[in-house]
């Protein structure tokens, strides 16, 4: 299950923004799972769960957004979006193709809850 490892990079990298932005607490993650990714989104929830326990992370909820794949052929060196089956260089008609995105999981975005909300007054 290589989703475990893939889960802690995301929480590490969500600690260090949440910190960086003074954060009490990481509410939202949106995620981008690349059409040729193998992860599980299932895996990646539960592994979270799991993770984020006792963290600035703990509770925070995950958005998957699947996106589609880029090849980029190693001819003419054209970059293409994967449309359904995996066809030919549009350019040239090669078919030595190199998978340069979507074959993977990225933290796109995250909302932070800060201590910004108003401290009551004292009576
Ligand atoms: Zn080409």
């Amino acid at each position: 299950m290589h989703e475990m490892a893939i889960t802690r990079e995301l929480l590490g990298l969500a600690q260090k923004h949440a910190a960086e932005a003074g954060g009490r607490r990481v509410t939202d993650l949106a995620i981008a799972v690349g059409e040729l990714s193998t992860f599980s989104e299932d895996a990646v929830s539960f592994c979270w769960e799991f993770l984020s326990q006792g963290s600035v992370c703990e509770g925070a909820r995950l958005h998957f957004r699947r996106v589609p794949a880029e090849l980029t052929c190693l001819d003419c060196g054209k970059a293409h979006t994967l449309a359904g089956e995996l066809a030919p260089c549009p350019g040239c008609g090669s078919t030595r193709l190199k998978v340069t995105a979507g074959d993977d999981l990225i933290l796109e975005s995250l909302e932070i809850e800060t201590g910004s909300e108003p401290t009551p007054k004292p009576a």
